[in-house]
């Protein structure tokens, strides 16, 4: 094969004998005269952001290596994997804008979705092409959002959601941007358009992304360079990373002092901190958080020779993290890495994923992430009793009703949970098992002190039936059936995977149980019931069982990430020596299943797998857990130990 190079040997040099079209081609998409890419974009390229007209490339060092590379005609793809914050959309712009103004063809802009597109354009792409005077001086009088046709050159801006948007023809120019989002394969079938184009561009542009995804895949075809600073220790390059490991000195990391930092309750006093806070570089020299320090060390850097020494230098990736970049301050990234890790610790990894793909612009592998399956532990020294817990701030019943199987002789009965909470949510088990008539249910609850309001029956089947007692008796009930799959919406806009209370009279055409009486809401005239009227709360399943299962599982994972924490730390469930056996079989009916690896089942939440045949009580302790979510209960408790609110939200609403 002739190497691409002869193309461009001098004419004293007899070129090959290819068909003139050939040339005309090549010189056709060949770009024309421009000044040096860098010169070029300090000179016409502008942010229009509130802080900075100009772009200057000083101020983004690591930036200007992979902007000459994309800029060398000989230069096929381009990947840059980066942190959010530090400029590589301007890598896309100024290519943008170069293509306009020497080339001919097609571009393709492309973004997760349509509506990312279009804000983008709304908000930075339409306002820079403007800002910059030659391309302005090519813009059509008129154009479309999205959509402009150059003189010699197209520009599509959308979404590869959009099914058709890539299936255009022969695209000679192509951005990518924010591939972490995009729906897998879609990376190929914006390359596939590429096959016929002789000197074709395609450059992506985004966040780290998952372990194994296409973003990854593409990266790694690349000749993956780092970006290294020159040290100010012994003047070698080093490559800057965030995380420190104590064991790995010669690898540099980012490093403080907790010792004295750390308050009880887990969070840091920064104040402390920030003295300690250095870079500690892979030959032992250190640096502070000085920005006029670290933007010089960062001015003198450069790339890494490739990692992948196999690649072609047609194929270049690239990736940096943010501790490199100068104008992110290191005390932001130490404060969103242990926020990130608190949500960790409780078993929720959106935070820390987000994290380290945002900041430290790594491949995710959930796998390695995955929360921890904590068991339910038995107390034995403690037996079941009418006292339960001490400072209890509530006390729960939940019953699950059952038809019974016929051929092995069983009558409709209920299983029966009685929980003590207290205020920091830990739970007792107080009675469990089964009883077997409505009759029977209303006296075990009248000899355990439980407050009818404060009884929750499962309604899922036998509804009728089941609302007409709980309205006799003044209990409420929950309901979880097939079509209460999505989330429901609150009257504070929020969505959650339990509704609103409603009144059960409502639903069985009764008039209310206790006094109610109109009143005006807004502009409506609506029904003020009794504190202590029935109501009903449905729920999905994928939910409720999440929320059990982070409660359930929150001690181990807190133990596994600090083996001296100790009750105060997290919240438990205190289960007496002599439960049924049925209880010990019931809480091992369902488990977390592996990610991405399990088929779907009808009527089985996608995150976990049925092991069991009867789950009753563990659905009724479920149901309690709910209720704690319900009350407020939780979120209080989640707040004092440091989880962030939000946790809550995310975990019912994702
Ligand atoms: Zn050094």
């Amino acid at each position: 094969m002739t190497s691409p190079l002869t193309l461009f040997a001098p004419p004293t040099v007899t070129l090959p004998s290819a068909a003139p079209w050939f040339w005309e081609l090549c010189l056709r998409n060949l770009p024309r005269e421009l000044e040096d890419v860098i010169t070029w974009a300090d000179k016409n390229y502008r942010v229009v952001t509130k802080d900075s007209e100009y772009f200057d490339s000083r101020r983004s060092p690591w930036l200007l290596e992979p902007l000459r590379w994309a800029d060398d005609p000989l230069t096929a793809s381009l990947t840059v994997v980066a942190p959010v914050q530090s400029g590589k959309s301007s890598i896309g712009e100024i290519l943008l804008m170069r293509w306009i103004l020497s080339a001919n063809g097609l571009i393709h802009y492309n973004w997760p979705t349509n509506d990312k597109a279009t804000d983008r354009w709304d908000k930075a792409t339409d306002k820079r092409l403007r800002a910059c005077h030659a391309v302005r001086a090519l813009l059509p009088g008129i154009y479309e959002k999205c959509f402009v046709k150059f003189p010699n050159i197209t520009l599509a801006m959308q979404g590869v959601f959009t099914s058709g948007n890539l299936d255009s023809d022969t695209v000679d120019f192509v951005i990518n941007e924010e591939v972490h989002a995009w729906e897998t394969g879609m990376l190929g079938k914006a390359k596939g358009r590429q096959t016929r184009v002789t000197f074709p561009k395609f450059i992506t542009l985004s966040n780290g992304g998952h372990a194994g995804d296409q973003l990854h895949q593409e990266y790694n075809g690349g000749t993956q360079q780092q970006f290294e600073v020159k040290c100010p220790g012994c003047s070698q390059h080093h490559i800057m990373r965030t995380r420190w490991e104590d064991n790995h000195p010669e690898l540099g990391g980012l490093r403080y002092d907790s010792d004295g930092c750390k308050r009880a309750d887990g969070t840091f006093d920064y104040n402390k901190l920030i003295p300690t806070l250095r870079y500690q570089f892979p030959c032992g020299a250190l640096m502070r958080d000085d920005p006029r320090e670290r933007r010089a060390v960062a001015a003198a850097g450069r790339y890494s020779e490739p990692f992948n020494t196999g690649a072609l230098l047609t194929n270049r990736s690239v990736t940096y993290q943010a501790v490199a970049c100068d104008e992110i301050r290191w005390l932001d990234l130490v404060q969103e890495k242990h926020q990130a890790l608190r949500s960790l610790r409780s078993g929720d990894d959106a935070d820390w994923r987000r994290y380290l793909q945002e900041r430290e612009a790594l491949f995710y592998d959930a796998d390695a992430h995955r929360p921890i399956s904590g068991v339910v532990e038995i107390t034995r020294q403690l037996t079941k009793n009418r006292a339960g817990l001490k400072d209890r701030a509530l006390r729960l019943a939940i019953g699950d009703w059952q038809q019974g199987y016929k051929k092995e002789g069983e009558l409709t009965h209920w299983w029966l949970l009685i929980v003590d909470v207290d205020k920091a949510c830990n739970r007792q088990v107080v009675f469990e098992g089964k009883v077997a008539t409505d009759a029977e249910l209303v006296l075990e609850l009248a000899a355990h002190d439980v407050r009818r309001t404060a009884c929750f029956l499962d309604a899922s089947k036998n509804t009728k039936a089941i609302l007409s007692f709980c309205y006799r008796e003044g209990l409420n009930a929950v309901s979880g059936i097939e079509s209460h799959r999505g989330y429901f919406r609150h009257a504070d806009g929020t969505r959650r995977y339990y509704s609103m209370e409603k009144p059960i009279c409502t639903e069985v055409n009764l008039p209310s149980k206790y006094q109610s009486r109109p009143v005006r809401k807004g502009g409506e005239v609506v029904m003020d019931y009794a504190p202590d009227e029935p109501v009903i709360i449905n729920y999905n399943k994928a939910g409720l069982l999440k929320n059990h299962f982070f409660l359930r599982d929150m001690k181990a994972n807190v133990l596994a990430n600090n083996a001296a924490a100790t009750p105060a730390d997290y919240i438990s469930l205190i289960v007496p020596g002599d439960v049924s056996e049925d209880f010990k079989k019931h809480m091992e009916s369902w488990e977390r299943a592996a990610r991405n690896t399990k088929l779907a089942t009808s009527g089985e939440p996608e995150e976990f797998r049925k092991l069991g045949k009867a789950d009753h009580l563990l659905m009724c302790l479920a149901y309690a857990d709910m209720i704690l979510d319900q009350c407020e209960l939780l979120g209080d408790q989640l707040a004092r130990l440091g989880l962030k609110p939000e946790l809550k939200e995310e975990l019912t609403n994702s």
